[in-house]
């Protein structure tokens, strides 16, 4: 390349260009992989906690709705094996049932929390406030669009019916049990980019709202970004966060993106309104980052 030619191309990736120079250096995304339940649907991911509350007082020993979201993002069996091996629960269960928890009573719970997760998952399967105009600003920019998800194929088919009755249809969706582990692995990750044929991982958003969705984004080697007021973590349907006092909002968000952080992403956003402002600046920054 000649100096002059350098030079142009220098300022063009600067100063963003019209044309080819824009495409080129913004956005250089090609995939935008959303969670769902908690990310663009579900609203305060309330139907899975939910389950997990009411499956365990099937089995007779009560959990909060605060230990129930401890685990949330992982497969719905081992976010169960998760919860029964927190010290308050497992202290519970000994004392409640004089034993210890086994796999079998792992299984018990999974088979009630299975049909509370798939009515669930179907109920509250409505598309979030910004979401479709979130997914049309990525559709004009050529970005592929796609899921991950810790529900299993049932609860997972019914989410996507119901959302997609409303217009979001990611171009591919892939659940925990179509791959040999769900998070933190990053199978389902490498599932959705053979399935759109988009790599190399650096040019992939991952967005999803809890630990577990970060950790997958990080194994899986792409920008990793958690999501705020409609996560697991805020825990509140719309209309109670749309009450929060602007002190109380301002301490949750806060707390809720140093969790995020701590726990490697990448970047936060409150909701998908500011996906647009993460591709002009953060991730061209960590790409440039990446790729020097
Ligand atoms: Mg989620």
């Amino acid at each position: 390349m000649s100096a002059l030619l350098a030079f142009i191309s220098a300022r063009g990736k600067m100063r963003g260009f019209k044309g080819k120079m824009v495409k080129e250096s913004n956005p250089s995304v090609r995939l935008v992989v959303f969670d769902w339940a908690g990310t663009v649907v579900d609203f305060g991911c309330q139907g899975p906690a939910k389950a997990f509350v009411d499956g365990f007082a099937q089995v007779g020993v009560p959990v909060t709705m605060e230990e129930a979201r401890g685990p949330m993002g992982l497969a719905k069996k081992e976010h169960i094996r998760q919860m029964l091996s927190m010290h308050s629960i497992s202290s519970r269960w000994n004392e409640m049932k004089g034993r210890g928890w086994t796999e079998s009573d792992v299984d018990e719970i999974y088979r009630w929390v299975t049909p509370m997760q798939i009515e669930a998952a179907g109920r509250l399967g409505r598309p979030i406030d910004g979401v479709l105009e979130c997914v049309e600003y990525l559709r004009r920019r050529g970005v592929k669009i796609a899921g991950t998800t810790g529900y299993f194929q049932e609860a997972a088919d019914a989410a996507r019916a119901e959302a997609a009755s409303f217009g979001y249809r990611p171009d591919v969706s892939v659940c925990a049990d179509e791959v040999p582990a769900g998070r933190p692995a990053p199978w389902m990750l490498f599932r959705v980019m053979e399935k759109t044929g988009c790599y190399p991982a650096t040019r992939v958003i991952k967005i999803g709202d809890t630990k577990a969705d970060i950790e997958e984004g990080l194994n899986a080697g792409a920008f990793s970004v958690g999501i705020i007021d409609s996560s697991n973590a805020m825990g509140l349907s719309t209309e109670s966060f749309q009450s929060l006092e602007p002190e109380v909002l301002e301490e949750k968000r806060n707390h809720i993106q140093n969790d995020f952080l701590r726990s490697g992403a990448h970047a936060t956003i409150r909701n998908l309104a500011e996906l647009p402002g993460l591709l002009e600046h953060d991730y061209p920054r960590w790409l440039e980052s990446m790729t020097r």
